[in-house]
């Protein structure tokens, strides 16, 4: 044996070898352990990691869905529906197929407010907009674009029937209630924004015409 390693003849007697050992049996159980206690740590911060991220695509989710919700009446609202009516402007691009978009208004709104209390006035803005959504097609895109005003998008309809979808969602509203509606159909090259601002113009048409009626452009 050379020189460096003579020290290690100690190991030669049988006491010796025997304590070394049973240190370095002890040295590996402690390693062990503590390795297996650091993969239980590692495993229960990856655990962790997983719900945080989960937890924040959900929170981002449910933002968006909220950024594009009317709270009074759970309807899109007009940033939801503007990304909406793009999608169906490009729908009917691609298809072919017709779009007409309308606007109504309620007649004398801030009536109701004046008269009943605007808490009344909110009431009756959530019993319009369930009227609406039952009496709208499955396809149809309904939203509230702000005030006592709604949007309706028809898709995959001739004038006529688009004008019959909004003549149905016209009537039966509550006793007392009228709207003013505006319908536009699409020339199949316009922008989103000329088709709803002739839309708009119609309105503003049926409301000087004295109210409570379809004004189709
Ligand atoms: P027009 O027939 O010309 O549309 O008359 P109008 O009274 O309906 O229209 P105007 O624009 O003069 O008034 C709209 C009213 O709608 C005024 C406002 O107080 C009311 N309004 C807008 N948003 C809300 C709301 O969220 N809740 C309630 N209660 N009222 C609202
Ligand atoms: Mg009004
Ligand atoms: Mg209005």
């Amino acid at each position: 044996m050379d020189r460096e390693l003579a020290p290690l003849r100690v190991l030669e007697r049988p006491q010796v070898a025997a304590a070394v050992l049973a240190a370095l049996l002890l040295h590996d159980r402690h390693a062990r352990r503590r390795a297996a206690r650091l993969d239980r740590e590692l495993q229960a911060a990856r655990a962790a990691l997983t719900a945080q991220r989960a937890q924040a695509a959900e929170l981002t989710r449910r933002l968006h869905v909220e950024a594009r919700t009317d709270p009074l009446t759970g309807l899109g609202n007009r940033r939801r529906w503007s990304e909406q009516l793009m999608l169906e402007l490009e729908r009917a691009r691609r298809s072919g197929d017709g779009l007409a978009v309308a606007v109504l208004d309620l007649d004398r709104f801030k009536q109701v407010n004046d008269r009943d209390g605007h808490a009344a006035g909110d009431e009756l803005l959530q019993q319009v907009a369930t009227h609406f959504a039952s009496s709208v097609r499955s396809i149809d895109v309904l939203a509230r674009l702000g005030g006592e005003e709604f949007g309706i998008a028809v898709p995959q309809a001739t004038r006529e029937a688009a004008a019959q979808v909004v003549e149905r969602v016209r009537t039966g509203l509550p006793s007392g209630v009228t709207c003013s509606a505006g319908l536009a159909v699409w020339d199949g090259r316009e922008s989103a924004a000329s088709l709803q601002g002739r839309a708009d113009a119609a309105l503003y048409r049926a409301k000087s015409a004295g109210r409570d009626r379809l004004v189709v452009d």
